[in-house]
């Protein structure tokens, strides 16, 4: 099966109003929704997109900063073989854990912590996804990407950031290819946009 086409699949499997704990009415608009602590969860089709264009096969590790809600986190885990998942905010990573513990995910590691610097402990990684907006690539993230592995970050300002999709080739230098404007909550720490 291709890959949209799974990614598609996962999706129809996956409830997103589960993942709100306020605004459950607007769950299935295809807009982003705030979920409180200045967050929000992503539109439905970006995130899709995202997670088709970072292209995971099923023996990945993949590694995500700003577990939120854990919409996305659950299309990964659900297309990789183990997903890291990291976020500062303790509220949102306690009861994101409780949340996709019920729904049986038994591949998903929870860090509470600022995401900045990556998580060198479980380096490198297959697949890096970032669903906050950072000024620019963070260095550490390329050290801890895979040889032939792909990244997808959104990178500006607070008015406008485009969603990047990074690659590390067998020689370890970098292709990058912007794929679209977006608009992301900020990446807090080092690499906040301004
Ligand atoms: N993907 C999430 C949406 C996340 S919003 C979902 O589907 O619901 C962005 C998240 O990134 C927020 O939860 C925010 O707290 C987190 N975040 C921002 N800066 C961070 C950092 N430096 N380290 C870890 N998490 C961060």
């Amino acid at each position: 099966m291709s890959n949209k086409k799974l990614v598609q699949q996962v999706y129809e499997s996956i409830d997103r109003s589960f993942f709100m704990d306020i605004n459950k009415d607007l769950a299935y608009l295809d807009s982003a929704i705030p979920i409180g602590y200045g967050q929000t969860i992503s539109q439905p089709s970006l995130v899709l997109y995202m997670t088709e264009q970072l292209d995971i096969h099923a023996h990945n590790k993949v590694l995500e900063i700003g577990t939120g809600t854990g919409y996305q986190t659950a299309f990964l885990a659900s297309l990789a073989k183990e997903v890291y998942t990291v976020e500062r905010i303790e509220a949102l990573h306690l009861s994101t854990k409780e949340r996709l513990n019920l729904l049986g995910f038994t591949n998903i590691h929870y860090y509470l912590f600022d995401g900045s610097y990556g998580l060198e402990e479980h380096q490198p990684y297959d697949r890096i996804m970032f669903t906050a907006a950072a000024s620019s690539i963070p260095d550490y993230y390329i050290d801890q990407l895979a040889e032939n592995g792909v990244l997808i970050i959104p990178v500006g300002n607070a008015s406008h950031q485009d969603l990047l999709r990074v690659t590390k080739l067998s020689d370890g230098s970098i292709n990058e290819t912007s794929l679209e404007a977006v608009r992301f909550v900020p990446l807090v720490g080092e690499y906040e946009i301004t």
